[in-house]
């Protein structure tokens, strides 16, 4: 990694980055159908570099004990998420990654605080979590639907108008305090426009091996996009944080969200910048004594160290 493609991978994404502070409204800032004057045709070379820089990152995060990453995708429905993540992460071990879906709650999570079940499935040092669908749903489908929000139990006195302020707020010192604690959160929102959605609905129901992908439910909360938008609008105004800032990426072209989401991810990793653990002093000596008894374990005609023979070092 030269410091020219980390700059060029931090220009590219600038102007998805929701400024902390800005007020944003969704339809006026953010256009679904951006593409930064790439051209499809050069989508799977620039894709294909990501992963594999991806790749890289990903094994020296693994190797370190400092650092995990956490990634939350948010979008609305047949905005990409699945296939983000799939074409995202191609390249990079699946030990060293964790997705986790989340759903309308259980009866156990709802026996708990608001946060307890993502708190749940928090990555540990060394891996990368991610987040299909997030805490953020929190201040979304249960505030566009607020019988989700009757159902969490809250005391009577938290459940009054402030309650979505204050879940900015309990959301962004969560979020702080992972940072602070060696796991930075990157947050992507998958910015798709109402007619793609339609047209991703109509394939979902024209091909068979979709239906499955489709539910009346998706029309439901189709019928809700101006308050979708609202919602989203003001989630990002109010926790696009300096320590965990929003990308909104253009997600009506999935080529062109992939490689969004490939290069906000890179661009995290590449300022943490983890490093191939160094050995010390006496570890070193450890595996230079260990170095010589191997040699002289070489049967009657073998090279004494057949690797280093081979790589001639
Ligand atoms: P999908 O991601 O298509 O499998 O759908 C998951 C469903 O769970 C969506 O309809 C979400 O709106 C819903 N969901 C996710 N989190 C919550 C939550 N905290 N409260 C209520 N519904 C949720
Ligand atoms: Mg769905």
């Amino acid at each position: 990694m030269t410091d020219k493609q980390a700059r060029r991978i931090a220009e590219f994404i600038a102007p998805l980055r929701v400024e902390p502070g800005s007020k944003v409204d969704l339809a006026r800032d953010f256009d679904p159908r951006y593409r930064a004057r790439l051209r499809k045709r050069d989508s799977t070379e620039l894709l294909r570099t990501g992963v594999s820089l991806l790749a890289e990152y990903q094994s020296r995060l693994a190797a370190q004990d400092t650092y995990g990453v956490l990634l939350c995708l948010q979008a609305l429905d047949a905005g990409g998420k699945d296939g983000t993540i799939r074409h995202v992460m191609s390249g990079v071990n699946p030990q060293g990654v964790r997705v986790s879906s989340f759903k309308v709650p259980s009866a156990e999570e709802l026996d708990h605080d608001y946060l307890w079940r993502y708190a749940r499935q928090l990555p540990a040092r060394g891996e990368i979590g991610i987040f299909n669908r997030s805490h953020y749903e929190e201040v979304l489908v249960v505030r566009v639907h607020p019988e989700n929000l009757d159902r969490q139990r809250l005391p009577e006195d938290a459940r009054g108008r402030g309650v979505w302020k204050r879940r900015y707020r309990e959301i962004n010192d969560w979020e702080r305090h992972l940072c602070d604690n060696g796991f930075p959160v990157v947050k992507i929102f998958l910015n798709l426009s109402k007619e793609e959605q339609r047209t991703r609905f109509l394939k979902r129901i024209d091909l068979p091996e979709k239906n499955w992908k489709f539910s009346a439910a998706d029309i439901r909360e189709r019928a809700h996009w101006d308050e979708y938008q609202r919602a989203f609008s003001e989630m990002l105004s109010a926790t696009s944080t300096s320590w965990a800032p929003w990308y909104v990426v253009p997600a009506d072209r999935k080529w062109f969200a992939r490689i969004c989401a490939a290069a906000v991810l890179a661009h995290t990793l590449i300022e943490l910048d983890p490093r191939y653990p160094e050995v010390g002093k006496a570890a070193r000596k450890e595996l230079l004594a260990a170095k010589r008894q191997l040699e002289g374990e070489a049967p009657e005609g073998a090279e004494r160290d057949p690797y280093a023979a081979e790589h001639g070092d």
